[in-house]
């Protein structure tokens, strides 16, 4: 099972997908998670993608894809999946349906949030007050979302067209109301 889950800075995304992960038992793969901790470590890649980041634009997709293709072929990594914040663009889709079909398998499932953008903007500077996360600043999150209204809407469009199911999610309301709603969702999927 591969789901994707998509949805614009401060939509409630990360804490979502913890939920799906323990009641669906798919891992979590956060492409986000994984730059910080490249960042954290000070490795190449970290070095590369850490300026990139700060601004709130998008690291290559040559070098996201990489990291990608590398985590899904290890052995040890389930197959049973949520990716989150991965493909951002048509070429890291492309590239992951290519490699997904590769051994058999495709998207079955894409859970996207909608929460109004005044909101959003709201929940960032609440979280870099608390976080101090270095792309919560104005600034990158206006950046962060321009990109996401940019690119997002064609690759949900992308999925949409291949016939996979695109989930809405309204993600306004309390953290446990929003997880219901996927858990509702996915169950009748199923
Ligand atoms: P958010 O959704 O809150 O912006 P993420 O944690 O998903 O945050 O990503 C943070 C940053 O990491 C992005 O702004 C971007 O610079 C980089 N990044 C993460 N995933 C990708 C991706 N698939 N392609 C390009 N850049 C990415």
């Amino acid at each position: 099972m591969i789901g994707l889950i998509f949805g614009p800075p401060g939509s409630g995304k990360g804490t979502q997908a913890a939920h799906v992960e323990s009641v669906f038992k798919l891992s979590h793969l956060s492409t986000g998670d994984i730059l910080r901790a490249e960042v954290a470590r000070g490795s190449e890649i970290g070095k590369e993608a850490e300026r990139i980041m700060r601004a709130g634009d998008l690291v290559p997709d040559d070098l996201i894809i990489r990291i990608v293709q590398g985590i899904l072929r290890d052995p040890n990594v389930s197959s049973d999946v949520l990716l989150d914040g991965f493909p951002r663009t048509l070429e890291q889709a492309r590239a992951l349906d290519e490699m997904l079909a590769k051994e058999g398998h495709k998207v079955d499932f894409v859970i996207a949030f909608v929460v109004p953008e005044d909101l959003l903007i709201e929940r960032l500077l609440h979280r870099a007050e608390v976080e101090g996360r270095a792309d919560d600043t104005r600034e990158a999150i206006t950046e962060r979302m321009h990109e996401y209204r940019k690119l997002t809407a064609a690759v949900l469009d992308h999925y949409r067209n291949a016939g996979v199911r695109v989930i809405e999610i309204d993600g306004v309301g309390k953290v446990e109301d929003v997880f219901e709603r996927i858990r509702i969702a996915l169950d009748q999927a199923k």
